[in-house]
């Protein structure tokens, strides 16, 4: 089975177009769903985060809080770095496990942090979801109700708009009107569906 890669800078639309290939039944298995649900409580990553961070993460019902474990890992690169030890090889885990019990021609793997956590290796193809910078800032502060400042420090926590092209088989344009992305996906989709046959052929084939 084929896997794409998709991902982009924040804000650049993923869950948008993750949203429009579901019209299509295409499996999509979610990198921060994944993360959201292995810091639950008794789950996999929920005591070595208190281990690492302390009590002070935790929030009245002993849940962690993610808004604050967030901004500590905004100003403290180090603390960034315990986080993603302790988070990206389980997540990199479930990935695999998820995609190994997918049906189908071809699934969908969004990552947000694909290319910064090195995952290329999971998938098959990358879909860069792309939009200018000045486009990232203004709809992540509409839909954050944040300032121009914190969306700025999002944004240059994260490889920049060259880095990710740089890594695209392929690029979706989110520069325009949302009704711009369903022909960019139907082509999509036709290609995937096209690239997935061949590797059936070629694996049918012994190659
Ligand atoms: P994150 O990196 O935070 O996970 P994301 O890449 O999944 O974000 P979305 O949540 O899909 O991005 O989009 C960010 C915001 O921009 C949302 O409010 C979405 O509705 C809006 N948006 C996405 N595409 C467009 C567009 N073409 N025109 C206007 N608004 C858009």
């Amino acid at each position: 089975m084929l896997k794409i890669g998709l991902t982009g800078g924040i804000a650049s639309g993923k869950s948008t177009v993750c949203a429009l290939f579901k019209h299509y039944q295409v499996p999509i298995i979610d990198a921060d769903t994944i993360a959201r649900q292995l810091v639950e409580p008794n789950e996999e990553a929920y005591a070595e985060i208190i281990q690492s961070f302390g009590k002070g993460i935790l929030q009245k019902d002993q849940t962690i809080n993610r808004s604050k474990l967030r901004q500590i890992i905004f100003s403290d690169l180090v603390a960034k770095q315990a986080l993603e030890n302790i988070l990206h090889p389980k997540i990199r885990q479930q990935l695999i496990l998820k995609s190994q019990q997918q049906h189908g021609s071809y699934i969908i793997l969004a990552i947000p942090l694909l290319i910064e956590s090195n995952m290329h290796d999971l998938v098959d193809q990358v879909l860069i979801i792309d939009a200018h910078p000045s486009l990232q800032l203004k709809r992540l502060q509409h839909r954050d109700g944040i300032s121009a400042e914190q969306a700025q420090a999002m944004l240059n926590a994260q490889c920049n708009r060259e880095q990710h092209l740089a890594c695209a088989d392929d690029i979706i344009d989110n520069n325009h009107k949302p009704a711009c992305l369903s022909k960019q996906i139907e082509r999509l989709h036709q290609k995937y569906i096209k690239l997935s046959n061949g590797c059936q052929h070629s694996n049918s084939n012994g190659q």
